[in-house]
């Protein structure tokens, strides 16, 4: 109950903070002190509210122009990097949102079926190698149709920020300088997230967690694919730290963990399998993480393969390496958690103790 209402009052602050920002905008308009204009200043915190919600939502009589002409640049900004193909512009994409800069929030889905997979991909443009290994998940899922034809559906974001992407330089952040893995709005989140990244990442830009959890329209992107598609399991691709991590039921939890959160945990162990034994490493999550989010707090389990490095030239080696591991993050076979938790009566249901009370973060 505390937590819930600690979070309430967060979002009456949140209110409190969006309702002066708004008041204080309209008494700024056309005030100007010296050479300081209060109205431009309030306006370079740029986020996503409510109140302008609508600009993020992509008509959809300017859906396919858009997704198009997105298609083209980023084809041709793989072909900047010499690899070969033409990922984008062959496949039947979804977009509802867009960025700051204007770029479709592209996803993909295969099947119809009812145990759901969501693959995502650019969460962080600066380490390039993740984005055309999603681009060929998609790729490959679109001709291999037996892989989703039972009660199987899967998800692909191949490029959850595109705008750092196709910067001259791809960034880690998005274009308002938000590190979008850091962003979600998990309950650690106001009292840790800007903490520590003032104290132990010393304010480093790249880092940066927003001023306040989901400012972000990528944010909200990837909240939406959860909320929507309801995966039993999500697999997010990153570089270059070179392990799998695993954060969801049973993670850090060695001795008392159920049957079913011990089959939630083997998902990390039967990729590392097929991918010639990668290393499987416990990585501790971050307030406002994907892991954290989805894996801590929603009890989805979440399986981050970290890739090597962020050379372009190895994306062909790990593609051989990492296929046939993602294919079996897809086939494995993990039901979302309330049914399989309730039939076993271990106490682990999403009404326990357990599941309100995540573990702790860094
Ligand atoms: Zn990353």
């Amino acid at each position: 109950m505390a937590l819930l209402f600690s979070k309430f009052k967060k979002t009456l602050q949140l209110t409190a903070v969006l309702f002066f920002a708004s008041a204080a905008t309209q008494a700024f308009a056309g005030m100007k002190i010296g050479s300081f204009d209060p109205l431009n200043a309030l306006d370079q915190i740029y986020f996503v509210s409510p109140r302008n919600f609508t600009k993020t939502m992509i008509s959809e009589n300017t859906k396919d122009r858009l997704v198009a002409d997105f298609c083209k640049k980023i084809d041709a900004t793989m072909k900047s990097y010499k690899w070969k193909e033409k990922p984008c512009a062959s496949l039947p994409w979804q977009a509802d949102l867009k960025t700051k800069d204007g770029h479709p929030l592209i996803y993909v889905v295969f099947g119809l079926g009812k145990s759901t997979t969501v693959v995502l991909g650019g969460v962080h443009p600066d380490e390039i190698t993740p984005i055309p290994i999603a681009f060929r998940v998609a790729n490959y899922l679109n001709s291999h149709p037996e892989i989703y034809a039972g009660d199987t559906q899967i998800v692909v974001a191949p490029l959850v920020n595109p705008d750092g992407f196709l910067k001259a330089t791809p960034s880690r952040t998005n274009s308002n300088g938000v590190d979008l893995n850091r962003n979600f709005f998990t309950m650690d989140w106001y009292n840790r997230a800007l903490d520590l990244w003032e104290k132990r990442r010393q304010k480093i830009a790249s880092h940066f967690p927003g001023y306040f959890p989901n400012s972000e329209v990528e944010t909200i992107f990837q909240i939406q694919l959860v909320d929507h598609f309801k995966p039993d399991k999500i697999l997010s691709i990153h570089a270059p730290l070179g392990f799998l991590d695993y954060d969801g039921p049973g993670d850090g939890m060695p001795t008392t963990t159920s049957q079913t959160q011990k089959k939630a945990r083997q998902l990390v162990n039967s990729v590392s399998e097929r991918s010639k034994n990668y290393k499987v490493v416990d990585y501790n999550f971050y307030p406002g993480s994907l892991g954290n989010f989805a894996g801590n707090e929603r009890h989805i389990p979440t399986v981050t393969l970290e890739l090597e490095s962020t050379n372009p030239s190895m994306v062909d080696t790990y593609w051989d390496q990492f296929l046939p591991g993602i294919v079996q993050s897809i086939n494995y076979p993990f039901k979302s958690m309330p049914e399989l938790e309730a039939k076993e009566g271990d106490n682990a249901s999403p009404f326990s103790f357990k599941y309100y009370f995540p573990r702790k973060t860094i």
